[in-house]
């Protein structure tokens, strides 16, 4: 079910089937509902997904809900052991999921390495779950009575998770989740759902017990239902804000614990002091990596006073060595784009935006390499100003907007007007500026001279304003809090002097 990506030549393809996990095993979809799933590098189909039914659902929340408890009395040792194992296995796999990735999102294999990587990370940090649970303790808080916290797993949580990073993303749920002595539904999204069914299987192999992690498939029939049944305690969601404002205002509606992450629109001011290769190199990597198909994409430079003839040249200089392709091929530095919906719809922003008044330095369909594949070259526009739709949108493809201003102040009013507030940076050689900008702009996740400042797995992600709908940002300790209750026990003990056994001190009675 899992084949790997060394795919057979075009006329050989067959479509392969993609079905749902449920209770530690592979299960055939039955609602008669399904969708295709593509190579978007060849622009063909090669795999169909099944969609679950509201009762799939149930199946997999009732799978869940059975294997909670003995999960949940798992001792921490043995948890941290099989997420060591996890670990290992993960490690072994590597090639086999990015491989995967790159088949069906696109992206070139040594970036789908990179998020197999960064998974692995979160993966890493919940191995040590015995640490990551402590909780406080205060003795003799009142004469005999000792206070202590505890933090315990909600139960059934669920995942739902975007197309860009089909591995990485669930596992910053399922990690922690899981950890935390969770059991899991998820549902990836139904463009490149391939990598979660090579991540059942891992589970599985490491020690996961059958119904402690399930993936079920589909639309908005099986996120509707995953907002509504009772038995799901919790609901991490990761994608677009409208989607994000949906499932947060949902789920908290059906009783749910809900974090949900949306869109970005992440701006990196460049300062006149500014190292100008260092940025320029930054700005190209963080605008076309993954042909800007991540939430922490620079999408907009902001060039202050002056700087911006001198920038736009140095980024202009470098488009042409980004060589667009299928992902696999050596030397290959951007991929396509997930589907043909999505490829032209981001041709369109280029398009308005020459109309709206921006000047086109490099145009991306004119470099797209031919051929069925859904691909866009790299795209440069100059003076974009905030009334042009591609300044307002957020594109999600290799577009980057370059916006003139005078001063530095204008530059962070920029930002902190934007409604999303995902990442952003700063190129400067002043720390003092630096400074400031970290105290004053309004983002959760923020770069000196760092252009996709991502944290590391023992910080927590998430973005501020329509970048993120609840108050729990995603994986490291704030994961560990969101996948967790507390509880706080006060406790006395008889006096040990009423003790009817001889303890060897003097006695009351
Ligand atoms: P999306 O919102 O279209 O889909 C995300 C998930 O929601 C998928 O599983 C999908 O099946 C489901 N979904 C889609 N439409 C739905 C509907 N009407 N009702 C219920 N469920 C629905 O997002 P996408 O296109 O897969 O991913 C790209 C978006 O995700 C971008 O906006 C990007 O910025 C965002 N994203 C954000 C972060 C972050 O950390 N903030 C990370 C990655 C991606």
């Amino acid at each position: 079910m899992t084949e790997l990506a060394d795919s057979p030549p075009a006329q050989e393809q067959t479509v392969k089937p993609i079905n749902h996990w449920i209770g530690g095993s592979a299960v055939r979809g039955e609602s008669g509902r399904s969708g295709p799933v593509y190579n978007p590098a060849r622009g063909e189909q090669t795999g169909v997904v099944d969609f679950a039914s509201v009762e799939e659902v149930g199946r997999a929340v009732a799978a869940a809900k059975a294997a909670f408890p003995a999960w949940r009395a798992t001792p921490l040792s043995k948890r941290a052991d099989i997420f060591f194992r996890i670990r290992k296995l993960l490690d072994e796999r590597r090639d086999d999921l990015a491989r995967l990735l790159t088949a069906e999102h696109g992206k070139v294999l040594s970036d789908a390495h990179g998020e197999v990587a960064r998974g692995i990370e979160v993966v890493e940090f919940c191995c040590g779950i015995p640490h990551l649970l402590k909780g406080g303790m205060s003795e003799q808080a009142s004469t005999g009575i000792d206070v202590y916290s505890i933090r315990q797993p909600l139960g059934v949580v669920a995942g739902i998770t975007p197309f860009n990073f089909p591995a990485m993303v669930p596992m910053w749920m399922w990690a922690p989740a899981l950890a935390c002595g969770n059991t899991f539904v998820l549902k990836p999204s139904e463009k490149d759902p391939s990598a979660s069914m090579l991540t059942a299987e891992i589970l599985k192999e490491a020690g996961i017990p059958d119904g402690v992690f399930n993936v079920v498939h589909g639309d908005k029939v099986a996120v509707d239902e995953i907002l509504e049944h009772p038995d799901i305690a919790a609901v991490s969601f990761v994608g677009s804000t409208p989607i994000a404002r949906y499932i947060y205002e949902t789920g908290t509606k059906a009783g749910k614990r809900v974090q949900a992450l949306g869109g970005a629109k992440n701006h990196m001011i460049v300062l006149p002091d500014a190292d100008i290769e260092m940025a320029a190199d930054a700005a190209v990597s963080a605008a076309y990596g993954s042909a800007g198909e991540r939430c922490m994409a620079v999408s907009q430079v902001v060039a202050v006073g002056g700087v911006g003839d001198s920038l736009v040249a140095a980024i202009k200089e470098r488009l042409p060595r980004i060589k667009v392709g299928n992902g696999l091929d050596e030397g290959v530095e951007m991929g396509p784009l997930v589907t043909r919906e999505h490829r032209d719809k981001v041709a369109g922003y280029v398009e308005g935006a020459a109309e709206q008044g921006a000047t086109i330095v490099a145009d991306g369909r004119e470099t797209a390499p031919q051929g069925d594949g859904f691909f866009l070259g790299v795209t440069l526009l100059d003076d974009v100003t905030p009334d042009m739709d591609a300044y307002k949108d957020e594109i999600f493809g290799p577009v980057l907007g370059v916006t003139r201003v005078d001063t530095y102040a204008e530059a962070v009013k920029l930002i902190n007007d934007n409604p999303y507030g995902n990442g952003t940076a700063i190129f400067t050689r002043d720390g003092g500026v630096a400074r400031q900008f970290q105290f004053e702009v309004e983002a959760g996740m923020v770069g000196v001279n760092v252009p996709i400042p991502v944290p590391v797995a023992y910080y927590s992600f998430g973005g501020w304003k329509a970048s993120l709908f609840g108050d729990t940002h995603i994986y490291g300790p704030e994961g560990i809090n969101f996948y967790t209750r507390g509880k706080v026990v006060t406790s006395r003990w008889p006096d040990p002097a009423t003790s009817k056994v001889d303890l060897g001190f003097p006695q009351t009675h």
